[in-house]
């Protein structure tokens, strides 16, 4: 068995030297566990935050342990009664290739219904992140127009597409390359723009000339402070993520224009996937509907290899993926 391990706490940017490969022996189950297979692992931007020795909504990850994170894979071993050896799982121990855990943490999932690597992305929890914070924090009405960064990722992929479905009136969205841009407007996108040609408050302004009603924000920064300036009275902002402050060590000089919320009366909402559990039964019916008519598309990027999981990673804040980062072990 191969396992990734926090070797040191990164400083700004992490590096190959965060991580570390170590090798263990494939763990027997005891009462009420299981052994799993991990078929892929997830990478997601909020594992930056864990490598700081600060407290927040998760706990930090421990030095010179294995890292975890979202994982779905096939059951090898079982010692507990309600799931079989044979079994897909989606659990919370990723970042290794075989994972020991209770029963009771893995939730079983049917493999026929969809590719495995889908509970992690469309199915799993970053499309339900798009889902929940489009309509549930952001409460988009039909003919609004929205905006969202970061638009060729994982969850901005979906929340451009779901806005469409739901009938939005012109759809938005930002992303770092002409090659991710073209995908956006493959996808239905109205507009979109690559940030690194000129302002985002001139691009943003270019593609949505009426303003905006709702800004779904991915990344912080300049994107926050363009948003702002382009939002209408009453637009509403969902504060998903702020990657672009990921690897800072000083704080931001944007946003600098928040006092706009006031005579806009706008409404600035954070919040945290792990919150809109009530809308999931709703979500998991609109994705699979949409999935099985064609009508939504989701993009995955595949790295191979456990060893190659800290470069997925790496990658991922680099913007080299397009959709949902995984690691197929
Ligand atoms: P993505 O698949 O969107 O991958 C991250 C992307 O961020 C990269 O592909 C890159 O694309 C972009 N990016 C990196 N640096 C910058 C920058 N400086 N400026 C603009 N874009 C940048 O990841 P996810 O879909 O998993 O997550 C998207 C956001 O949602 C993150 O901020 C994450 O933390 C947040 N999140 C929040 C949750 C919640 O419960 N609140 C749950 C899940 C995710 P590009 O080439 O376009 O730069």
């Amino acid at each position: 068995n191969r396992e990734i391990h926090l070797a040191s706490r990164p400083v700004g940017w992490p590096s190959e030297d965060t991580f570390r490969l170590v090798e263990t022996d494939v763990p027997t189950p005891g009462p009420g566990q299981i052994v799993v297979r991990n078929q892929y692992l997830s990478v997601d931007p909020y594992m930056r935050g864990r490598m700081n020795d600060v407290k927040s909504y998760v706990a930090p990850f421990a030095l010179d342990a294995p890292l975890d994170g979202g994982a779905i894979g096939e059951v090898v071993a079982s010692e507990a009664p309600d799931i079989a050896v044979g079994d897909t799982v989606l659990h919370g121990l990723g970042w290794r290739e075989y994972a020991l855990l209770d029963a009771t943490a893995a939730r079983k999932v049917d493999p026929t219904l969809a590719p495995v690597s889908a509970y992690l992305s469309v199915l799993g929890m970053p499309g339900l992140t798009a889902y929940a914070g489009l309509l549930d924090v952001a409460a988009m009405k039909p003919g609004e127009t929205v905006f969202v960064s970061a638009a060729a990722g994982s969850v901005g992929s979906l929340v451009g597409q779901i806005a469409k479905l739901k009938g939005a009136g012109r759809v938005v969205g930002s992303a770092g390359s002409a090659a991710k841009v073209e995908r956006l407007r493959a996808l239905g996108f109205d507009a979109a723009f690559d940030y690194h040609d000129g302002s985002v408050r001139a691009s943003l302004r270019e593609a949505a000339p009426d303003g905006v009603d709702v800004y779904f924000d991915n990344v912080g920064g300049d994107h926050l402070e363009a948003a702002i300036s382009a939002m209408k009275l009453h637009g509403r902002v969902a504060i998903c993520g702020m990657i672009a402050q990921y690897n800072d060590t000083e704080p931001p000089a944007a946003p600098r224009n928040l006092a706009q919320i006031i005579a806009k009366r706008l409404t600035l909402r954070g919040f945290l996937v792990g919150d809109h559990g009530h809308v999931r039964a709703e979500f998991v019916r609109d994705v699979a509907g949409w999935l099985a008519d064609g009508t939504l598309s989701y993009d995955e990027t595949i790295v191979d290899g456990i060893e190659n999981a800290p470069a997925a990673f790496l990658g991922l804040l680099r913007g080299d993926n397009l959709g949902k980062m995984l690691v197929r072990v």
